[in-house]
């Protein structure tokens, strides 16, 4: 396969890393974007240049996903280094979490510009390089709170669920221009983010899980390998839930 290109925003870590790692070794070159200069960032582009196959290069962008003129020219600065994009990962996000009565506006509109925004700056960013070339994937990261709701989580699940319907609106939209447009549904998956849940919290997911494991970011990373592949050309607009059957 010759070195088509993917960006994955929110790749430092968790399921961002696993999903860069997870395309790197199929021989694609990366585009592993971040935002904190913490030192993750480092140790992701190591994992990643180490999981490589077939002469995949993988590169660091940093740039905050809620910012518009980031995106466009982090967008621009992949394209000087790899000349296209065959893919977009949308992963980046955040949670604030709260009870509604007790959410402020700040918690509310941070999340909603991390998970959805993001999304929007994104798309806009490649759609252009995508309509061009007549190909390309653009994959996000939603989530089952979209699809299900959580008490506590009015805001991330306000995002994830609008995330479903940007995707379906885009895929109508470019579906034409050879380029499909899924959202991939994690249900409970072990990152840092699940890791500030509370021990009850996690036993009472764990229980509805159907087969009986938590997720590992590699699961998430095989299905966004899947979505991007000639093999799911003609999926589009689709959610695909990646969750042990949490959601039953
Ligand atoms: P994580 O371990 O907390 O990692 C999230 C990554 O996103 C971090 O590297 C973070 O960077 C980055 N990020 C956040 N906001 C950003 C921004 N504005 N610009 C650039 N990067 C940003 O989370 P995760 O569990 O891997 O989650 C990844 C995605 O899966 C999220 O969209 C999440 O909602 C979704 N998801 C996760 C689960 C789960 O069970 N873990 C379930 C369903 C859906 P910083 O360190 O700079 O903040």
């Amino acid at each position: 396969m010759s070195n088509k290109t993917v960006i994955v925003t929110g790749a430092a870590k968790g399921i961002g890393l696993a999903i860069a790692c997870g395309f790197a070794a199929r021989g694609y070159n990366i585009a592993l974007n971040y935002r904190s200069d913490n030192g993750t960032q480092c140790a992701a582009l190591e994992a990643c240049r180490a999981a490589a196959k077939d002469g995949a290069e993988v590169e660091l962008f940093r740039a905050d996903v809620s910012k518009a003129d980031e995106c466009k020219a982090m967008v621009e600065a992949v394209i000087a280094r790899f000349g296209g994009i065959w893919a977009l990962v949308n992963n980046a996000g955040i949670t604030r979490d709260g009870l509604l009565m007790r959410m402020s506006e700040e918690q509310f509109d941070e999340v909603i510009a991390c998970n959805l925004k993001s999304v929007y700056n994104m798309s806009k960013a490649v759609t252009p390089v995508m309509t061009k070339a007549r190909a390309g994937r653009i994959i996000s990261i939603t989530s089952v709170v979209g699809i299900y709701g959580n008490a506590g989580q009015t805001n991330y699940a306000a995002s994830k669920a609008a995330i479903i319907g940007f995707t379906k609106s885009l895929a109508k939209e470019i579906g034409s221009r050879g380029i499909t447009v899924n959202c991939i549904a994690p249900g409970f998956i072990e990152t840092d983010m699940t890791d500030a849940l509370g021990e009850d919290a996690k036993k009472a997911l764990y229980d509805r899980i159907a087969l009986r494991r938590i997720g590992k970011p590699e699961d998430i990373a095989n299905a966004a390998a899947f979505l991007a592949s000639e093999d799911a050309s003609y999926i589009t607009a689709q959610t695909l839930s990646v969750d042990g059957a949490i959601s039953l």
